[in-house]
């Protein structure tokens, strides 16, 4: 199945190499019908320079609506954001988020809140996060996974979103298991228990393909076993590149491709 949408695509207004509308041009050059941006939030705080602003979120879905005019007819173009949790701050909410009515908000976690109150990144650098485990989390991988996961859960339940992104973005250092053993009871019981707040909340996960255009992972976020146990529960998925630039939008797709079920937004 070729699949013909992407909604996780970074620019220039963040972390992305490209903009909008050079990434437009690579849509329809592929052949896609649907196009979706979702550029890096933090509201209602900003707290890092490269996400969208207060000040210029507006600005922001003003491109990318002109874009939509500009291109109606050979594609369809979407307006979104990929919204930071981070507890007692940035929150994925619809009413966070009203000042530009997105199509859609994908809510992602790549902060995790430690008991004494630091917030540790998750998928900057190795040593970045070990640091960060060792100074705020006992230098306990577990307490600080368990911590990720808790953070999801709550997310999932307490903000009006659309799509949950990365669910496993833990695992992006993890290839062939350094930090962590993905087979070991404790942590299948975190996907268990994570699966089910997703499912209960009724919103969409997607399979991401943004470690495999960056040579972190061979594999998606969720792993198989993570897509399995959310299936089962009957959770719908969409397929996102989480493209940094024009020409990685499609990802991978032909691997993934036929491994879900997938949905439309919008
Ligand atoms: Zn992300
Ligand atoms: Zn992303």
């Amino acid at each position: 199945m070729k699949i013909l949408a992407n909604y996780h695509t970074h620019t220039k207004w963040c972390d992305g190499r490209d903009a909008p509308e050079d990434v437009v041009l690579s849509a329809i050059a592929k052949g896609f019908d649907t196009i979706g941006f979702s550029s890096h939030a933090m509201l209602p705080e900003n707290v890092l320079d490269w996400v969208l602003t207060p000040d210029n979120i507006v600005r922001y879905a003003t491109e990318i609506r002109s874009l939509a005019e500009k291109y109606a007819g050979r594609i369809k173009v979407l307006c979104g954001v990929e919204a930071d949790y981070m507890p007692g701050g940035a929150n994925p909410d619809r009413k966070t988020y009203g000042s530009i009515s997105p199509d859609y908000i994908i809510g992602s976690v790549h902060f995790v809140k430690a008991p004494d109150g630091a917030l540790v990144c998750v998928d900057n650098t190795p040593k970045e996060l070990m640091d960060g485990i060792a100074a705020h989390f006992g230098g306990s991988v577990e307490a600080y996974i368990r911590a990720y996961f808790a953070q999801v859960r709550e997310m999932v339940s307490r903000f009006d979103f659309d799509v949950v992104g990365h669910l496993d973005l833990v695992r992006k250092f993890n290839r062939r298991n350094p930090y962590f053993n993905e087979d070991s009871p404790w942590y299948v019981e975190e996907l268990e228990a994570t699966a089910d707040a997703v499912a209960a909340s009724g919103k969409i996960a997607e399979v991401n393909t943004g470690a495999i255009s960056r040579g972190w992972l061979d594999d998606a976020y969720p792993s198989a076993a993570f897509r399995s146990l959310l299936r089962t529960r009957g959770v719908k998925f969409i397929l996102s590149a989480d493209a940094h630039s024009a020409d990685a939008i499609d990802c991978a797709f032909d691997r993934f491709g036929g491994c879900e079920e997938y949905v439309r937004l919008k």
